[in-house]
């Protein structure tokens, strides 16, 4: 019962995440394309209500500092091998190629934090990545997806580097903090964080993290145009196959997800994806 109120709970709170920590970029971070496709905000503002009245009582958000985001990643990592939530996959090259993709998109982040990058490759056919505390899991199906170490994949990472780098983590501790707070000692198995991490992010974060990666991939020149077309064959799989039903719960607007990161290149960086020019 307590575990089904904190999930309640922090779903509800993240819907309220408008306000995010957004580092000065020369690109425009426009979500207009969201929101005119959205409509209908009262929801959203009612509960953007209720999330500022909690914060205001419990956990000041900037006491949440990068050296700590590192610690509940490393608790967070500590967790998943003891408890086996998924299995690391002990492939070198895979993790060669994660691993040099990460580090030649973190030198392209400008004022970067002091968050400490890891990044694994986990066992699962699911297409996913996700992030905590600095560290980094991409499943093996979306490696493959990927087809190795190719633009799609620059971008993916870059996206998972963005949710930290940009303060999403941040309020993901935050929201653990307050409804710990609220709700007593919940003992977060990583199963727990897991569901938190790939469930709750809102769109909005989602949109942001996608255009974080995305200017970070075109400053290694590689075709930025590759998750434009990723989104669309998410958004065509969304209506074949139920079995992908957890991806898309977690991304469940794939089709606009496309079409406002379209829009993105072509007013920032003048690159028509569907055009055919590139
Ligand atoms: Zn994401």
């Amino acid at each position: 019962m307590r575990i089904t109120l904190f999930f309640i709970l922090v779903g509800a709170l993240f819907f309220s995440c408008d306000t995010v920590d957004k580092k000065k970029r020369k690109v425009n971070y426009s979500f207009s394309c969201l929101d005119s496709a959205l409509g209908g905000s009262a929801t959203n503002k009612t509960l953007d209500k209720a999330g500022k009245i909690f914060r205001d009582l419990t956990v000041d958000e900037k006491s949440i500092t990068d050296d700590l985001q590192n610690q509940y990643g490393e608790a967070f990592h500590k967790d998943v091998i003891e408890n086996k939530t998924f299995e690391l996959l002990d492939d070198a090259a895979i993790n060669n190629d994660l691993k040099t993709t990460m580090d030649e998109l973190l030198q392209q982040v400008e004022d970067p934090s002091k968050i400490k990058y890891m990044i694994y490759a986990i066992k699962d056919s699911m297409i996913n990545a996700f992030t905590f505390g600095g560290r980094i899991y991409v499943t093996t199906g979306m490696y493959k997806k990927c087809g190795g170490k190719t633009p799609l994949l620059y971008s993916i990472i870059g996206h998972e580097i963005g949710h930290s780098e940009l303060g999403h983590i941040k309020k993901v501790i935050h929201e653990m903090m307050v409804a710990d707070k609220i709700f007593g000692d919940n003992a977060e198995t990583a199963l727990q964080v897991t569901k938190l991490l790939t469930g709750s992010f809102n769109q909005r974060n989602e949109l942001e993290a996608d255009y974080f990666g995305t200017d970070l991939t075109n400053s290694l020149n590689q075709d930025i145009c590759s998750a434009v077309t990723f989104w669309k064959e998410m958004a065509k799989m969304e209506n074949q196959y139920n079995r992908l039903e957890d991806f898309f719960r977690t991304h469940p607007f794939s089709d606009l997800r496309a079409q406002c990161l379209e829009r993105h290149i072509r007013e920032n960086f003048n690159i028509e994806c569907s055009g055919g020019k590139k």
